[in-house]
């Protein structure tokens, strides 16, 4: 069997056996793969580096039986600043780990793939606010997944919103709804949606114009994680480690 060539950024590892490593790989073309770097963790192997989380690469993975076998890696990213800050870290693995769950083995997944690249190369190299990175990722990560809060109308009786001002948040009714539909939502406020929106609508390139006020920025976050993890959009490991960051 040729070898396996695949874009990958390394999600998780765990030591296995007593020199080697189970690895799950994110990529763009086959989803999530778990394989098995043997003697990776032997001082000087080859492998040493390439197993390591949030290391990004050429990865050869070698097939037999359905199960796979990781031969050699060309590394091309280590995000390296990230692992200077332990906050950047800590989202870092968490986004990992949310986006993994909506990659399931086999699944074509070239968009979440590369908003995580895009994410966490801001996250290292940026002097940006790395939680208002986080809530460019959490936006577009959940559009892409399909489930995008709902923001402009009430969620519960398609209501247009805007211009109103009482307004709530409900993650399980499905984003913003009006006075008369709220049940355990969050009061909210107009500019906290319009701000939520017009995150949304940026492009990448636009990651930097993502510049929030402390308290819409602690806002905004909030309703975001709240929604994502009311909604099962992503593993509560996940979002525990942003709700700790
Ligand atoms: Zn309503």
């Amino acid at each position: 069997m040729p070898p396996i060539l695949l874009r990958a950024l390394l999600a998780d590892a765990t030591d296995y056996r007593e020199n080697s490593r189970m690895v799950t790989l994110l990529t763009a073309e086959r989803g999530c793969i778990s394989a098995c770097a043997h003697n990776s963790r032997k001082a000087g192997a080859a492998l040493l580096a390439a197993t390591q989380p949030l290391v990004c690469g050429e990865y050869e993975l070698h097939e037999s039986r359905g199960r796979y076998t990781l031969r050699n890696c060309e590394i091309t990213e280590t995000f390296f600043p990230l692992r200077g800050s332990a906050e950047k870290y800590r989202i870092a693995l968490a986004i990992t780990a949310i986006t993994r769950a909506a990659a399931p083995e086999g699944l074509h997944c070239e968009n979440i793939f590369h908003l995580l690249l895009v994410t966490l190369s801001h996250l290292a190299y940026s002097q940006q606010h790395h939680e208002d990175i986080l809530i460019y990722f959490l936006a577009h990560f959940y559009h892409l997944a399909g489930h995008s809060p709902i923001l402009t109308q009430c969620a519960a009786c398609q209501t247009d919103l805007r211009g109103t001002a009482r307004l709530y948040f409900s993650p399980e009714q499905g984003g913003a709804v009006c006075g008369n539909c709220a049940r355990l939502a969050t009061p909210t406020t107009p500019t906290t949606l319009e701000a939520l929106r017009r995150v949304l609508l940026l492009p990448e390139s636009d990651i930097p114009k993502v510049v929030l006020k402390p308290e819409l920025r602690a806002q905004i976050l909030r309703l975001l994680i709240a929604y994502g993890q009311k909604n099962g959009i992503g593993p509560e490991r996940g979002y525990l480690l942003l709700v700790n960051s």
